[in-house]
């Protein structure tokens, strides 16, 4: 293995050392198995269909190692991010407060995890990065993290509910589950290291049947497809995640244990906190490097973490900002507009051999906020940051 191999190696193990000395603490804690008991009645269940988007693929000169790190962080929005939500008003997109309501909460409880990323309902759906919309029959889905942005027209859903909230016994869980995917996260039954073997026949028939009513294909996709480990972070897994299915009797073969189901006690598990809070810490706004003209600033970042520097020109004109070093980065900038933060601009150079980069005009007497998210050093040596 060359240098550049040596040293993303490392980089994966670090990480992967991270979130597993988290999931060591986890189970010698309060996780504990799931459920015995199916608290919700053996009623059918309708579950998320997740919408499918084209698998990111990279050039032969992106090893595999920088690639998983790419895969795992790449879809997680940059810290400090304000996401804006809008329900729509009118027609059959639209629902009553008391379903909304249930959203609300929702989001509720993720900030109430204490983390980095803010919400806000706003009515003006040209503002929104969250369109919500709740059109019947269409199932309960969102697209994953940042291809909440990429994918969609501006005008178009990124997440419905299509069965009504307020009747399922599940309650604020399905929107949880669904912002949860807004976040970033996958289904963690999909997780390659959950070693379910499914009895496929079986399982086919159960969504394949009312109410979900699921073609073969849409099955595949939202259980027996398992995620490639590149798009999974850490390598356990957590049968308690709000971001797994609960699954009846007969559809799992082995482990053993599982053979009469799975059922998630519901609510975040205590590693969907640790993770949430690992991509997205809360942020302390006031210790941000300032970023001085012509001055570089060391990023000494590990994979998945992220630094936020501040810069308050003294003159008006356009401006550069660009990383230096052989790494991936994705980098946003953000004007402070009476504290809250608008998104200027951004770029993401995971996979290239370039840097990210951002010219923007930028004005005397006004704040801004730059935040830069590490995937990979994938040389040897340290990624800075240069304003001029
Ligand atoms: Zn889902």
């Amino acid at each position: 293995m060359n240098e550049r191999g040596k040293s993303i190696s490392r980089q994966i193990s670090e990480l992967a050392a991270r979130l597993e000395r988290l999931e060591g603490r986890l189970s010698a804690g309060t996780a504990s198995a799931p459920c015995e008991q199916n608290p919700y009645g053996d009623e059918p269940q309708r579950f998320c269909t997740m919408p499918e988007v084209p698998e990111r693929t990279f050039g032969p000169d992106v090893s595999p190692f920088r690639a998983r790190l790419i895969l795992a962080i790449s879809k997680k929005w940059v810290n400090g991010t304000k996401l804006r939500y809008y329900f729509f008003e009118s027609g059959n997109l639209s629902a009553g407060n008391d379903q909304k309501d249930l959203v609300r909460e929702g989001f509720e409880i993720w900030r109430n995890v204490g983390i980095g990323i803010t919400f806000e309902e706003v009515t003006n759906i040209g503002d929104a990065e969250i369109r919500i919309g709740f059109l019947r029959g269409d199932g309960a889905w969102s697209y994953v993290g940042r291809d909440v942005i990429d994918v969609p027209g501006q005008f178009e859903r990124t997440m419905n509910f299509g069965w009504d909230l307020t009747r399922d016994p599940r309650g604020v869980d399905t929107p949880v589950h669904e912002i949860g995917h807004t976040l970033g996260f996958p289904h963690e039954h999909q997780n390659p290291f959950a070693g379910i073997e499914w009895d496929e026949e079986a399982v086919y028939r159960y969504f394949g049947s009312p109410p979900n009513n699921w073609s073969r294909a849409t099955t595949f996709h939202n259980v027996l497809r398992k995620l490639s480990s590149q798009e999974v972070e850490g390598s356990a897994w957590d049968p308690n995640s709000i971001m797994h299915y609960e699954f009846g009797s007969g559809l799992i073969l082995r482990p053993e244990q599982y053979r009469q189901g799975i059922r998630p006690r519901g609510g975040l598990s205590e590693r969907d906190i640790e993770q949430v809070r690992f991509f997205y810490p809360p942020l302390d706004g006031g210790r941000d490097t300032k970023l001085e003209p012509f001055k570089s600033e060391m990023l000494s970042l590990s994979p998945g973490q992220q630094k936020n520097f501040v810069i308050e020109p003294t003159a008006t004109r356009r401006y550069t900002m660009q990383t230096f070093g052989q790494s991936d980065t994705v980098m946003v900038l953000f004007e402070d507009v009476n504290g809250d933060l608008t998104f200027v601009a951004g770029d993401d150079d995971s996979g290239t051999d370039l840097n990210a980069r951002i010219q923007a005009r930028l004005q005397r007497g006004r704040r801004y906020v730059l935040r830069i998210r590490l995937y990979s050093n994938y040389a040897s040596g340290d990624t800075a940051v240069m304003l001029w």
